[in-house]
């Protein structure tokens, strides 16, 4: 019998879930919010369910309401995107303790990659780097916690093992700073996480963001899909990403590209997920890792040839599929960027009406998002409007072929960041790859607003 997948998420991955589903002969439920029903995807599902009101923690949060609409339409199982509830253990227990199936890791695996302590310790035990540090129970004793401090040596960002987003972590770069910020970020991190547990790690400064992709199937095999460079970042959140990473260590690769499939291997990892890493000097230093589908997946999508949503579906409903490593074959280079509805420069959302868009389009240009002219893009959730990606053979030739896909894009009604884009593709650090996760707001955006005179 056809199987029937609901997808717990809005926007353009729902809208990139009903196209995998669709293209293997899934059925499809839509889920949307009261103040969402105009959704792209929506016009495409087989049928749609309100799960609530706008807010999000009445509606894509609200467990009960996405296991009720799982029911009341007869789902085989649920996807949950990124976001939202993604890496919620307890919601992958809640689908499987009602006979749906979680598309994505066990909620134990889930459990343990979500704990930040507990991830790089399961991390170290597979061979992978991680960032020096201390990771035990911080000592109430002064004179201990300065020796550890000193060892690890400043500056040291304190992270709180419960933390997610970019929040829940200070940088201190003396003992002073330590002892205030380990009491600020503890108290913070029991009000926003529940949990006051932080560790202490070595600040690495001007680092790139490195990432590898994997897809396990749950019974002990697993591949990587080679690295991902997402060092375009504002507020520690990712704007432009590429695939692959270029002018990297090729022997310290090697090495973590296998333990990173032996992470996977060790946990029976089930579905796709991304191992990140900092990367300085010709070494990687872990940091997390991501128990899901991420926004910028479509960039290893399109130099592997390898549709990641599609074998996420197919390894949870048990439709045929291998993983075979040497399978696996990349070419060219491909670059996404992310359209937000936000102030270029200071990065306010800027929800509102679309009243005219134009989508880029030609060879080696994807578009996956959800908007259209008339709709209206509501205040409650994630700015993300669309994901420009192109490939071409090689780094420059893709920057260039972005510039064009910008120039015929365009959004009328609402602010987006499409002009910082255009500013960061014409930028020289970013063109010779010498830029790092602070660069654009540390350096090009400062640079951009002086000229501007703002
Ligand atoms: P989150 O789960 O909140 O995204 P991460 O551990 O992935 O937290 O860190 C988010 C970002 O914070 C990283 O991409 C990087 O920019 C910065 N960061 C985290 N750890 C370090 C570190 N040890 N040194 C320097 N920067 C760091």
């Amino acid at each position: 019998m056809t199987k029937k997948v609901l997808i717990a998420n809005r926007g353009e991955i729902a809208l990139r879930a009903v196209r995998a589903c669709k293209e293997i002969g899934l059925k499809t439920v839509g889920v949307y919010s009261s103040g969402d029903k105009d959704l792209k995807h929506l016009r495409f599902v087989d049928e749609s369910v309100c799960i609530g009101p706008a807010n999000p923690t009445e509606s894509y949060l609200n467990i009960p309401s996405i296991i009720s609409a799982a029911e009341l339409t007869g789902t085989d199982a649920i996807y949950p995107g990124y976001g939202f509830l993604a890496e919620n253990f307890e919601f992958a227990e809640k689908c499987e303790a009602s006979g749906f199936k979680f598309i994505g890791p066990s909620p134990d695996v889930i459990k343990k990659m979500g704990d930040k302590i507990s991830a790089k310790n399961e991390a170290e035990k597979a061979g992978i780097p991680i960032v020096p540090g201390f990771k035990n129970k911080i000592p109430k004793d002064e004179k201990k916690l300065f020796n550890i401090a000193n060892e690890i040596g400043y500056p040291i960002m304190i992270k709180a093992s419960a933390g997610g987003g970019g929040r829940g972590m200070r940088v201190v770069r003396n003992e002073n700073e330590l002892i205030d910020g380990l009491a600020i970020t503890m108290k913070e991190a029991l009000s926003a996480f529940g949990s006051d547990v932080v560790y202490l790690e070595k600040y690495i400064e001007n680092p790139r963001h490195i990432e590898v992709q994997v897809v396990g199937d749950g019974k002990g095999n697993a591949i990587h899909l080679g690295t991902r460079d997402c060092s375009i970042q504002r507020r520690n959140q990712k704007i432009i990403e590429e695939a692959p990473a270029t002018g990297l260590n090729e022997k310290e690769l090697e090495q973590v590209l296998s333990s990173c499939i032996n992470l996977c291997e060790k946990l029976s990892y089930e579905g796709a997920g991304t191992i990140e890493f900092l990367y300085k000097d010709g070494k990687f230093f872990f940091i997390e890792m991501n128990a899901r589908i991420q926004v910028e997946h479509p960039v290893t999508e399109m130099i592997s040839m390898f549709d990641i949503v599609k074998a996420q579906l197919k390894i949870a409903l048990d439709m045929d599929i291998k993983l075979d490593q040497n399978k696996v074959t990349f070419r060219g280079h491909a670059i996404e960027c992310r359209i937000n509805a936000e102030d270029p420069l200071e990065f306010k959302p800027c929800p509102g009406k679309i009243i005219k868009m134009h989508p880029p389009g030609g060879f080696g240009i994807r578009f996956d998002s959800h908007i259209y002219s008339g709709y209206v893009v509501p205040p409650y959730y994630d700015s993300l409007l669309a994901k420009i990606i192109t490939t071409t053979n090689k780094r420059e030739s893709c920057i260039r072929r972005m510039k064009n896909a910008l120039d015929e894009f365009f959004v009328e009604g609402i602010e987006t960041n499409h002009s910082l884009h255009s500013k960061i593709l014409n930028d020289q650090t970013f063109r010779d790859n010498n830029h790092h996760i602070n660069y654009l707001e540390s350096d090009l955006i400062k640079r951009i607003k002086n000229e501007s005179g703002i």
